[in-house]
């Protein structure tokens, strides 16, 4: 039944986030920046504490870990020189109890691991500091994707333990990477000033840089004159346009890989990644709207309609009666107008809708009105639920009639 197929692909798993390129291209001087924060642990000093920070897909991740690498590697040659480096990533985390647990658990043998649960905070930290001694030497901790916790207890303990007395014999340097700035900004100004001693920004990247990054991957993924350079060249163009995000680009040409292959051809044209591009795109709308509250459904259904009847762009006062009237319809009490602009900001930062910055005139104020930026079609298939439960709005009536009408059929 099965069989393997090889038309395509060389090694797929190349385009895959986890894999590590031998080189990292385009971020030269990032790195150089990235390097000379961390010379003082090669020259066996107390290492600086590090606060990384760029959107997702810019190269964090494996630029950290490209340079941690080659820093292992070359601190071997010093005798007197005693280098561990751990990395946790603090996705799925949210405190800084279950980080130090988790990071307990790094310097641990599997035997003498331990649970999640259970432990008073401070017995957990003690925890810690033996570890942390009984290693010794230099330490790096990496905590990548930082942000996601929500009290920064850890971010001041570790930098500070060896100031505290809570250390005697390991010198430890943080490295905290985040996707997002205003997790710098929204910590206490002691936490601050320890863990962000040397600030690094990877920024986006351009065109240019995401054409070398796909390049020297797809030599690795793809069987010879599987993709040409024009195909790269678009899958480049769109990621630039996009975001400037490496993984997002990888996963465009991965995704046109798959399509070729599902199709049985032995090259990606410029066509199959127009549709691996609207395959994603689908994917990643119907994604963002299933992750909303039932308001913020409310919300972008009332918006959607504004759109059809052409009265976007439109204030956020406007909105309020088409979503009173909805939450109306399906029972429930409707939030206050600050709790829903905050779901039009949130519906804003998943690109579904945007928010355009208008001045109030002689006043000076600023005001936001908003608009529908996806295609009303794949919103309103993805609000499925929502337009069922509400009712067929008179101004979407023809699109949601075409839309089973098709399914029917299909
Ligand atoms: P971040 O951590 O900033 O979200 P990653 O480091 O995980 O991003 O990068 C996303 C993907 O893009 C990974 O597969 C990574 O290998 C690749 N990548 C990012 N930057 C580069 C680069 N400069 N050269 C080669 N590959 C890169
Ligand atoms: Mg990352």
């Amino acid at each position: 039944m099965f069989e393997r197929d090889t038309e395509i692909y060389l090694d797929r798993d190349a385009l895959r986030e986890d894999y590590q390129p031998e080189r990292l291209v385009g971020r030269d001087t990032e790195l150089e920046r990235y390097k000379t924060a961390l010379q003082p642990v090669i020259n066996g000093e107390q290492p600086n504490n590090i606060f990384l920070y760029g959107k997702t897909g810019v190269g964090k991740t494996a630029g950290t870990r490209f340079l941690l690498d080659h820093l292992v590697d070359d601190a071997a040659q010093y005798d007197d020189l005693d280098l561990t480096v751990k990395i946790l990533n603090c996705d799925g985390l949210s405190t800084s109890y279950q980080i130090a647990i988790h990071l307990v658990n790094k310097f641990r043998p599997e035997a003498e691991q331990i649970s999640t649960t259970g432990y008073p905070r401070s017995t957990v930290y003690e925890m810690l500091w033996d570890e942390l001694d009984r290693y010794g030497g230099t330490i790096l901790i990496v905590l990548d994707e930082v942000d996601h916790i929500d009290d920064d207890s850890i971010l001041y303990q570790l930098p500070r333990a060896r100031a505290n007395g809570k250390l005697e014999e390991a010198k430890i340097g943080i490295i905290g990477i985040s996707n997002d700035f205003s997790f710098r900004d929204d910590l206490s100004p002691k936490v601050k000033s320890s863990l962000c001693e040397e600030e690094l920004q990877f920024p986006a990247y351009d065109a240019q840089e995401l054409f070398e990054i796909l390049q020297q991957r797809a030599n690795v993924a793809f069987r010879e004159d599987v993709v040409d350079t024009s195909v790269i060249r678009l899958c480049a163009a769109y990621g630039a346009k996009d975001a400037g995000d490496a993984r997002q680009s990888l996963d465009l040409l991965m995704k046109a890989g798959d399509l070729a292959r599902e199709a049985e051809t032995d090259s990606i044209t410029e066509d199959l990644v127009r549709e691996a591009r609207d395959v994603l795109e689908r994917g990643r709308i119907r994604e963002g709207i299933s992750g909303l509250t039932q308001h913020g459904h409310l919300v972008l259904y009332a918006l959607v309609t504004l759109d059809q009847q052409e009265e976007t762009p439109v204030r956020s006062r406007d909105i309020r009666p088409r979503y009173m009237s909805f939450a109306e319809q399906v029972g429930i009490k409707p939030l206050v107008p600050r709790r829903m602009r905050d779901h039009l900001g949130e519906l804003s930062m998943l690109g579904i809708v945007t928010a355009i910055e208008r001045n109030e005139g002689r006043r000076g104020g600023t005001y936001r009105e908003y608009a529908v930026d996806m295609d009303i079609d794949l919103i309103l298939t993805a609000l499925e639920e929502t337009v069922e439960e509400v009712g067929i709005h008179e101004s979407v009536l023809s699109l949601v009639e075409q839309d089973r009408t098709l399914s029917e059929y299909t």
